[in-house]
């Protein structure tokens, strides 16, 4: 981030960054988010929030829906897909999801389906399960499973 960019509200103040909490009703349920980013002006005292915050803002409250709706979060993603030593793309293929799917789950950018949920936690907790998805991606005509080498 550069350092002290000049408020476009005034466009005489200096910019400096804050966080915030924020609270959002999902389902019913009040989720409360801190530590989001924003900037402050002290000229004017406007409260812009620039894009790159925004993102990881929408990465935070992606996070906080996932953990409320007792989801995997981003990291528990990335976390699991690492433990299992597949590439975002391996995982999109046996998982499904489309090309980008765990790039997206793990940015934070798309909220992954509760299947798509259920799926991760069954290859997280009974690993040997990823045979069967491998087996089912290449079909009956491979008799060895790649884990067999
Ligand atoms: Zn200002």
């Amino acid at each position: 981030m550069t350092a002290s960019p000049l408020c476009p509200m005034c466009e005489t103040g200096t910019l400096t960054p804050l966080t915030f909490d924020d609270s959002f009703i999902c389902k019913g349920k009040t989720i409360n988010v801190q530590g989001l980013q924003g900037m402050h002006c002290t000229q004017c005292g406007a409260d812009p929030i620039l894009t790159e915050q925004i993102l990881s803002n929408q990465q935070k409250i992606a996070d906080a829906k996932r953990a409320a709706a007792g989801m995997l979060t981003s990291a528990d993603i990335r976390q699991i897909r690492q433990t299992l030593k597949l590439s975002q793309k391996d995982c999109s293929l046996l998982l499904g999801g489309g090309p980008n799917a765990f790039s997206k789950y793990e940015r934070g950018e798309v909220l992954q389906s509760d299947a798509m949920d259920a799926l991760l936690y069954i290859v997280h907790k009974f690993p040997f399960t990823l045979d069967a998805l491998r087996h089912r991606h290449n079909g009956d005509t491979v008799t060895k499973l790649v884990n067999e080498e």
